[in-house]
């Protein structure tokens, strides 16, 4: 297929300037983005790349990367994890508070905030330098050494952390976080913070396109139970209360944050990345939302 022609034809037909939406503010470092970037990175199992716009422009993936400290519990821990977590759909906003009191602390999911809280507390728990292994991990999923947190960001969003600080607190409350509220809120902040482009995004998840195994190395970072456990929560829970719109218009796992881009993947196909700050009331990317459907309908290969 020519996928590089439909990548063309796509950024054609849309407008980033003209794209409705809101680049987030709340962490103010992420409000002095342009809203008008856009990138796009398609990375095929048969090794093809194609790609448009500011593909290779670093963006602080935020979100995305609870998909990365995941797969690093998941490796720990296997099946002791979800005694700690659920897999179900929040239906809620991602920093959401109210499920955890009628739920005893037990967050939803591992890709909402609560539940990623969680993760970065086991993996406290069950390393010495969690943040270090979290790099190591991610370059070696990319086959690249220039992965690094922002420090900025990360800061910026630590003054500005109350509500995850709540959601620590809380959960602490319920015996579901072991570790000082202050390092898991540091790791947490940490992960939010590393800075990716799209092309380095796309082959990150080639994993998970991939039953696991790293495409231009061969090695298994993840068995297929694994691999397959971890595309089900993303295409149940990888977009807060939008997964099932996510499903309905896209029809691929994926996973987004609010720095705005999204990454997602075709088991046995594909993974792709794109990047466009602006979001939607969601919370997601609303262009990058737009570029992937388009994506998915001219090509006819989503997982539905
Ligand atoms: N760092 C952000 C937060 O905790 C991540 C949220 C997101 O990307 N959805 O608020």
């Amino acid at each position: 297929m020519e996928y590089q022609k439909i990548i063309d034809e796509i950024a054609r037909e849309i407008k980033p300037e003209k794209f409705p939406g809101e680049v987030a503010e709340y962490i103010p470092e992420l409000a002095k983005v342009s809203g008008d970037k856009f990138g796009i990175h398609m990375h095929c199992i048969d090794k093809g790349h194609y790609c448009h716009g500011d593909s290779n422009e670093k963006f602080s993936i935020q979100s995305i990367a609870k998909v990365f400290t995941l797969s690093m519990a998941v490796r720990q821990m296997d099946e002791d994890l979800w005694e700690r977590t659920d897999v179900e759909p929040s239906g809620d906003p991602f920093n959401s508070l109210t499920q955890l009191e009628y739920e005893s602390g037990i967050p939803r999911n591992p890709l909402i905030n609560a539940g990623a809280l969680v993760i970065c507390d086991v993996l406290l728990s069950q390393m010495k330098n969690p943040r270090a292994e979290l790099l190591q991990f991610v370059r070696k999923l990319v086959g690249s050494d220039d992965i690094h947190f922002d420090e900025t960001v990360a800061k910026s969003e630590a003054k500005h952390g109350a509500r995850n600080a709540a959601l620590v607190s809380f959960m602490k409350s319920f015996d579901n976080i072991h570790n000082k509220t202050e390092d898991v809120l540091d790791l947490y902040f940490h992960t939010c913070s590393l800075s990716m482009t799209c092309k380095e995004l796309a082959q990150a998840f080639m994993i998970y396109a991939n039953r696991g195994v790293i495409l231009e190395t061969g090695e298994q970072i993840l068995s297929g139970i694994q691999t397959k456990r971890i595309n089900a929560i993303m295409q149940t829970c990888g977009f807060y209360d939008e997964a099932g719109e996510f499903a309905f218009r896209v029809g691929l796992p994926g996973k987004s944050g609010v720095g705005g881009g999204i990454a997602a993947v075709h088991p046995g196909y594909y993974s792709v990345a794109v990047w466009s700050p602006k979001l939607n009331p969601k919370s997601n990317s609303a262009l990058g939302m737009r570029v992937l459907e388009l994506l998915t309908t001219k090509t006819g290969l989503s997982v539905f």
